[in-house]
């Protein structure tokens, strides 16, 4: 997609704040939500009728009408709930596949339970992902084309989205693999967090993206990945074999 007909919204939703991105092509009103982890009401009133709050953040003026725009695909970085909770209920809203990676797919199946024992509110039956994402994967959806690179680390089957943009930087949807001064936690129940995998994933993954790539992290500020690279206490040029730190944080 061009550069020109490109917007991305944040919508921080949820007790932690999580980001839901969606991006729409304007030539075309192709839409893809990734992580629609939270308050369903507020996406499908601003995306159908262009109606509520909106997002937190815009990378452009909003001209958005109700009508103007479809969404034509679901997909997740990550299935912790926060992420995937309310997948089902946008998933049957829109009438859309779902594409997540399958290493979490038995994560997504204790959603519901996590989200209790977090002593959040009940969440729908978890989904089933309709299409695995796959490492090195590029993924058509509408007008829309994104690279899948598999970033273990924060959980098993974590992927970062890579947006192909033509005539602008790129865009990296990362989840909670990488974020602005930090890293996923790697201490989450069932999820395979492995710090020292996730700074693998990294080093190997994402450093070699080009460095004006918008990073949108699951949590937080936005951020580039030139930016992490020089200065990520945890995996950036100063950090050592193990980080600074050694552990991340956000979930
Ligand atoms: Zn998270
Ligand atoms: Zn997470």
């Amino acid at each position: 997609m061009r550069a020109r007909d490109l917007v991305v919204e944040s919508f921080l939703v949820g007790p932690l704040q999580m980001r839901c991105s969606v991006v729409c092509d304007r030539a075309t009103g192709d839409t893809v939500v990734i992580d629609a982890g939270d308050k369903p009401e507020r996406l499908i009133a601003w995306i159908d009728h262009a109606d509520g709050t909106g997002p937190n953040w815009s990378s452009t003026e909003s001209e958005h009408k109700a009508g103007d725009r479809q969404v034509v695909a679901l997909l997740n970085t990550h299935a912790h709930f926060d992420h995937s909770g309310h997948v089902p209920t946008v998933r049957a809203h829109w009438g859309v596949d779902w594409w997540l990676h399958p290493d979490d797919a038995f994560l997504q199946s204790l959603a519901a339970e996590a989200a209790a024992r977090w002593g959040f509110p009940p969440l729908p039956e978890p989904a089933i992902a309709d299409h695995d994402l796959e490492h090195g994967q590029v993924l058509d959806v509408g007008s829309l084309r994104f690279d899948v690179i598999h970033t273990p680390g924060h959980t098993l089957g974590g992927v970062c989205l890579r947006l192909r943009v033509d005539g602008g930087a790129d865009h990296l949807f990362a989840g909670d693999t990488l974020f602005a001064g930090s890293v996923g936690r790697t201490d989450l129940p069932h999820s395979g967090g492995d710090f020292d995998l996730l700074a693998r994933s990294i080093h190997a993954g994402l450093w070699p993206l080009p460095e004006d790539t918008v990073v949108h992290p699951g949590h937080g500020p936005l951020t580039t990945i030139g930016h992490e690279k020089r200065t990520n206490p945890f995996v950036g040029e100063g950090a050592g074999e193990h980080g600074t730190f050694g552990r991340g944080r956000y979930a």
